[in-house]
């Protein structure tokens, strides 16, 4: 049914070895506690991390504060900070192997789609170096005679940043740069299961000319060092992309000290279908947007919203295609679908297919996991007939499961489409105009594709509504949000006041 692509042994794994990032030094830790990392797709241990405890974090805040209040970096102009941000681009674009390969073997992606995602991040860099030499305030000779007022953006001052396991290279690359871009200094924790890319981008950052502080990376787990970096009084905001559920604790503990807070979250994410669309590029659409990652996409088209009158027609050509996926090793180029992050997730998968079926939806392909042995997978799974309130319809699943509604007016569309606690991204498929700018204005999402589907560019904002976050990330104003405004109110001549006369 499916195209299985059978992982090969890795027989000669080498176990890679990293320290943590502490005021440009590779440190053991106090504790020299360690993660282990065992590859998703292979069942065997590829990386050893130096494992953080609260000391470790409080440290790395310590050296950030430093490196803000004290260091070269924020007082650089903003051509030479640009200048060293190019040049880590190149540096990531001549390591694009080496960090493909770690995010493939530690997050079970295919290796052919990590290369672009190591591709699309080189260019954010770039992108954030030529915004770092943009970004200015505002200034006001219209006042009046007396006043003048000039509006300024300063850096926050100390970031943490803390990334999920899904896309590990490309989300710290849609944080640190323009974090550094507005001249603030950082403390970054990736994911305790996928840390080995963002460390050798500290490697790449120290050798770009990065000053030591102003990048501190420390691996471990949310609860050993969350709480620390999203409450130290000396963190001045947290950029955080995880699930809704970690992302309101972060507020909950960020609230303490009333710190700026950015938050990417999770998603469920509709693509609603009209008769008239072309629907040889739906199936298409479809099928990548349900699959790519395995579904544990944050932007996952997970849910379809089909017409009546094509519903069924389009779940079988969605079917038929949906067995051509080449489903197993990452390291091989013709993957289309890895493996499940962790023996845990794939649990969790199955449980919502399984829920699904037992409340009436039907199982129309997959819906089981896929052995080889070794590794955990799972197989392209299309549910039909779910009901907008079944667990399935509204939570997330993020792994390669598909939910095939209907609908059978617009109003209808948009309702279904707006009855999540979710608001990231949503796709419209019609050649009608009016009808895709209807759904376009009324579906409650950050990004609205029409007529495709999860296309992206640095230029462009990404972000969600109401659960899926606070923010946005990319575009022009990316820079802007690593800075606070200031007021300068100055006053020309004579002033007169309460007590002078006027
Ligand atoms: P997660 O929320 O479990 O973990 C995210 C990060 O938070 C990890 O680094 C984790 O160690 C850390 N963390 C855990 N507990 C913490 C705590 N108490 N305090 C601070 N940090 C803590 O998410 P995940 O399972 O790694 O990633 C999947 C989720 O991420 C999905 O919900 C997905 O939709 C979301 N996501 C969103 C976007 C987006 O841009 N909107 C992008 C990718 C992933």
């Amino acid at each position: 049914m499916t195209v299985l692509v059978k992982p090969q042994k890795l027989v000669d794994a080498k176990v890679r070895e990293f320290s943590m990032l502490i005021d440009g030094k590779w440190v053991e830790g106090v504790e020299a506690g360690t993660i282990e990392r065992v590859a998703p797709s292979h069942g065997v241990a590829v990386s050893r991390y130096k494992a953080a405890t609260k000391d470790d974090a409080v440290k790395a805040i310590a050296a950030a504060r430093k490196a803000f209040d004290d260091g070269p970096w924020p007082r650089m102009t903003a051509s030479e900070r640009s200048g060293i941000l190019l040049k880590a681009a190149d540096m990531i674009a001549a390591r694009a192997d080496e960090l493909a390969y770690l995010d493939a073997i530690e997050a079970g992606k295919p290796i052919t789609q990590v290369k672009a995602e190591i591709a699309g991040a080189a260019d954010i860099w770039r992108y954030a170096a030529a915004l770092a030499r943009d970004l200015h305030g505002e200034s006001y000779n219209t006042l009046g005679d007396g006043t003048l007022g000039v509006v300024l953006r300063e850096a926050v001052g100390v970031v943490s940043i803390i990334t999920p396991w899904n896309f590990p290279f490309l989300i710290v690359s849609q944080k640190l740069p323009f974090a550094l871009a507005a001249g603030c200094t950082a403390v970054v924790k990736p994911s305790e299961l996928t840390s080995g890319s963002t460390l050798v981008l500290g490697e790449i950052l120290m050798e770009a000319g990065v000053p030591a502080g102003v990048v501190n990376i420390i691996v471990g787990t949310g609860a050993a060092v969350g709480p620390t970096m999203t409450g130290h009084p000396d963190v001045d905001m947290v950029s955080f992309t995880g699930s809704t559920g970690v992302g309101r604790l972060t507020m909950e503990n960020a609230s303490k000290t009333l710190k700026k807070v950015s938050l990417e979250l999770g998603g469920k994410n509709p693509q609603i279908v009209f008769p008239d669309a072309d629907l040889d590029a739906f199936i298409d659409a479809a099928v990548f947007g349900a699959y790519f990652n395995a579904g544990e996409c944050c932007n996952a088209g997970s849910r379809l919203i089909l017409h009546r009158d094509i519903a069924e027609e389009v779940t079988a050509r969605v079917a038929a295609l949906s067995q051509k996926v080449k489903v197993g090793d990452p390291l091989d180029p013709s993957t289309q679908v890895g493996a499940i992050i962790t023996p845990q997730h794939l649990e969790k998968v199955q449980s919502y297919v399984s829920a699904a079926a037992g409340s009436g939806a039907n199982i129309a392909l997959g819906g089981s996991h896929i052995d080889f042995g070794f590794g955990q997978y799972m197989a392209p799974t299309i549910l039909s007939g779910v009901k907008p309130d079944m667990a399935v319809a509204r939570e997330e699943v993020f792994g390669p499961v598909l939910s095939v509604l209907t609908f059978e007016t617009v109003d209808e569309a948009i309702r279904i489409a707006n009855a999540v606690e979710y608001g990231l991204s949503a796709g419209v498929w019609s050649r009608d105009f009016d009808t895709c700018l209807t759904i376009g204005r009324k579906v409650r999402a950050g990004t609205i594709w029409m007529n495709t589907f999860m296309d992206g560019a640095a230029e462009l904002p990404f972000g969600g509504y109401r659960q899926s976050g606070l923010g946005r990330e990319l575009g022009r104003h990316a820079v802007e949000d690593y800075t606070e405004t200031k007021t300068l109110n100055m006053h020309i001549g004579a002033r007169t006041g309460w007590w002078m006369p006027r």
